[in-house]
């Protein structure tokens, strides 16, 4: 492994001044996506910053805003009474994520900012444009079993892995984050960048920039939110396709609907178009059907996921239906 000096930030300004101070710089949290990166020789930074015992961990409610800090692990969010009875979307998101030792040391902030699971990018003898620009993408002619159908670019069609990304990008969160300029709000919506021609830029964070918390507004009593994600095994594995639905329905009308998919896009992917299909229509099979059709009508499979594109619209009309309270 490359040798790396180890530091303990002791307050907030402390650990960006040390991430900005010249040297290629990591942060530690839960240490459950960043220690495997450095001991495969991904990610190799000189100085890794570890930021546990900063006072950033806890939850909070005020008002209708639900406040996370960065370093409430992932076991702590789902076990949070208000996200229990008001955010079921991202309790599931987050028990059908990983395993419980693991949502025990994994922090909210880790989580947002894992980096992907493409067996390319995390094999350093392999081509990888997000690892190592210009150097090509093996997974395009590879095995792309489990790579994205949507916001792919040339060079890069690795997915998000995040399975909470997908469920705070339905309820519109906003991620704080600190730098040594000072602090700064940012939607998530807006949050994550599609590969283009740059796929190793997966943020919009800056050099040193901290996530500090997220901000999650409660949605409205009365509306319905749940997570369905499918995968190769019942536990302990990645998404092939989910769903993070909300929808507010009354008299049979869907008033509002929010619609989010994970294992599918290069980002956390809000899909607007089967929104703008749900909403002010009847919450049937065939509009649920329907905004299926138009949340992938944009994608574009290679040979080994062209499946996704079925197995997608499935997971969508499911979801919107377990939500709606008709059968799975
Ligand atoms: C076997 C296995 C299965 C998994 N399955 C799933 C799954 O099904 N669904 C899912 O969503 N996830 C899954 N994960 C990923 C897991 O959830 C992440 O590894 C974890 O959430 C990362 O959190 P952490 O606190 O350990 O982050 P770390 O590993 O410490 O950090 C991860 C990255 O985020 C950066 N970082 C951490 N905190 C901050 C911060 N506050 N500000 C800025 N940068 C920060 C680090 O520098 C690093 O680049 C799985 C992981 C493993 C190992």
């Amino acid at each position: 492994m490359h040798p790396f000096e180890y530091v303990r930030a002791t307050d907030v300004g402390h650990a960006v001044a040390t991430a900005v101070a010249g040297r290629a710089a990591a942060y530690l949290a839960g240490g459950t996506t960043q220690v495997d990166l450095m001991k495969d020789g991904v990610f190799s930074p000189d100085v890794l910053i570890d930021i546990t015992r900063l006072p950033l961990r806890g939850v909070s409610v005020d008002g209708g805003l639900l406040r996370v800090g960065a370093l409430t692990t992932m076991e702590e969010l789902a076990a949070e009474p208000v996200v229990v009875t008001r955010l079921p979307v991202v309790r599931e998101s987050l028990l059908l994520a990983a395993s419980p030792q693991l949502r025990n040391m994994a922090t909210v902030g880790g989580n947002l900012l894992q980096r992907t699971r493409c067996r390319y990018y995390r094999d350093p003898s392999t081509a990888c444009n997000k690892r190592d620009p210009g150097s090509g993408c093996g997974a395009m002619n590879g095995h792309h079993r489990m790579h994205a159908i949507l916001g792919t670019s040339a060079g890069c069609i690795a997915t998000h892995a995040s399975d909470l990304a997908v469920a705070l990008v339905a309820l519109d969160a906003v991620v704080h984050v600190r730098d040594a300029g000072g602090e700064r709000a940012v939607p998530l919506t807006g949050f994550y960048l599609r590969p283009g021609d740059d796929p190793g830029q997966e943020n919009v964070l800056g050099p040193g920039e901290l996530v500090t918390s997220v901000e999650v507004p409660l949605l409205p009593e009365g509306a319905r939110s749940g997570y369905l994600k499918v995968r190769d095994r019942a536990s302990y594995e990645f998404a092939l396709a989910s769903a993070g639905v909300a929808l507010e329905i009354t008299d049979g009308i869907t008033r509002d609907a929010r619609v989010a998919l994970g294992g599918l896009a290069t980002v956390p992917w809000r899909s607007r178009e089967a929104e703008d299909v749900l909403r002010d229509a009847p919450a049937t099979l065939e509009v649920f059907t329907a905004a299926a059709e138009a949340a992938l009508s944009g994608a574009s499979p290679r040979p080994g996921n062209a499946f996704k594109v079925e197995l997608g619209k499935r997971t969508i009309v499911r979801a919107l239906s377990m939500v709606a309270g008709g059968q799975p």
